[in-house]
Order: C-alpha cells, then structure tokens, then sequence
C-alpha cells in the first residue's frame, strides 16, 4: 500500500501541491484528476521521487520514502510511465522494451517481453521498427510495455490517452484494466475523467494543488459537480 500524507511541493516559488493526502491500496485502480496545472503530473514525480517535497510523508507498507533515491523506488516495484510516452525514438522496439527491465527486478527479459506482447501483440510485429516511426497509440503501448518490463507492483500511467484516437484510448484502457487484474496497482492520471472514473476503484480530483473532491466511482459519477466540471453534465 503506498500512501501520501499532506505533501507539498514548490518549484522555486510556485507552490505545485499544497498538503496532498492519497492512498493507493494493494490491487486497486486509483485515478488522479483534475485541469491543467492542477498538479497531477507533480504527484506521480515526487512519487518517484523525481521531486522532493517540501514537507509532508511518503510510505510504502508502513516504511518511508520520503529520503530514498528515485532508483530504489523503481527497485520497490513503483515504476513510472511518464506523459508523451518518451520512448526512445532511434532504438527499436526490441531495445526499448529490454531498457525497462534495466533494474533487474526481472530474471527473465524474454519471458517478460512475452507477457507484453500478450497485452501488446502489434509490438511483436513491430520488434525492430525504430520506435519513433510507431504511431501514436503504438508509441503509448510500448510506453506502457517497458514499464511492465520492470515489473511494477504499483504502476504510475501519466496520461495515457493523451492524443489518442477514440477507438485505441478503448483498447488501452481495457489492456490498463487487465493489467491490473494479473496484479498490479495502478495509479493513473488523465484528463479523460470519464474513462478514468470507469476503470478506477477510487479517484481524486486535484484543483491547484489540493484534493478537492475523492470517491468511489460511483460516487464521483452521481456528484453534480464532479459531472458539471469533468464529465460533461
Ligand atoms: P497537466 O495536465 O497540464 O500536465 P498537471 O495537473 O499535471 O497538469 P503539473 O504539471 O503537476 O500539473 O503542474 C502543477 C503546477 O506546477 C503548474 O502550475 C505548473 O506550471 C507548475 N510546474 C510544473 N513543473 C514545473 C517546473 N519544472 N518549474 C516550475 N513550475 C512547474
């Protein structure tokens, strides 16, 4: 279970998150929402403790993180798969996918890469297509695919539908919730609260660096507000 408790987080003298509580229990679907700048992308960060906070406390199962390196929290199983995708554009997709089970957290690299293709089968066939010649949701699922390569216990998705054509944003988040019932928590952001709202167990809603509102999802669905703002009435 990884949990947040009253984070805050400055870059220089913008105060990105003012007091962040959040709790993503073992198994679960939790969906970080919110507008632009609302501070979601700054959670999944201090997360992999790619920033520090200010103040506030940061567990897994009971231990702090607050102190520990971005590298022993991937060895922890949190595995990150950040926003616009960031593959590497001029390594195949073969490479990619062998540079997220750097960690060693995985043995077995091509047993691993199997278990990916069995979510993304399209990435077997494009195994030595440069990755940056990969559409839109190919780039997205091998994003999503080299972080599996790491193993994640708690999975951080950053806005993986951004972008993205209706039908794929489906097959994504179908392969999101499969994903998750071989095992994994995931904690995903987006923008898309609808299809968030859907597949999560619980969610947050961020508003300028606070938690404005949190439910279940069939709490969020039936909050007027939560329907006015981010479902579209
Ligand atoms: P989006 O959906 O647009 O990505 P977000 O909810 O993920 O938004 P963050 O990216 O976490 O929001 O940004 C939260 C706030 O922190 C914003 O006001 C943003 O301008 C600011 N911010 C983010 N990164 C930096 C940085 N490196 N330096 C200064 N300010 C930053």
């Amino acid at each position: 279970m990884l949990s947040l408790s009253d984070v805050h987080v400055n870059y220089g003298h913008v105060n990105a998150l003012k007091g962040i509580s959040l709790q993503v229990d073992d198994g679960k679907i939790v969906s970080l929402l919110g507008a632009n700048g609302a501070g979601k992308t700054t959670t999944l960060k201090m997360i992999s403790r790619l920033v520090k906070p200010k103040k506030g406390a940061y567990e897994m199962d009971g231990k702090s993180m607050i102190k520990e390196a971005p590298s022993s929290i991937v060895k922890k199983g949190v595995i990150h798969c950040p926003e616009n995708r960031r593959v590497f554009p001029l390594f195949s997709v073969e490479e990619n996918l062998i540079i997220g089970a750097y960690n060693k957290r995985n043995k077995s690299v091509k047993q691993e890469m199997e278990k990916v293709f069995s979510y993304f089968p399209i990435l077997k066939d494009r195994l030595k297509q440069k990755a940056g010649t990969l559409s839109g949701g190919e780039q997205q699922m091998l994003a999503i695919g080299r972080a599996l390569m790491g193993k994640p216990n708690i999975l951080l998705l950053d806005e993986p539908s951004l972008g993205l054509a209706p039908k794929i944003v489906n097959e994504i988040f179908s392969i999101i919730k499969e994903i998750n019932k071989s095992g994994t928590s995931i904690l995903i952001v987006e923008q898309n609260a609808y299809k968030a709202i859907e597949i999560s167990d619980y969610s947050y809603v961020l508003e300028n660096g606070t938690i404005a509102l949190q439910g279940t999802s069939e709490e969020l669905k039936n909050n007027d507000e939560v329907r006015r703002l981010y479902l579209g009435g």
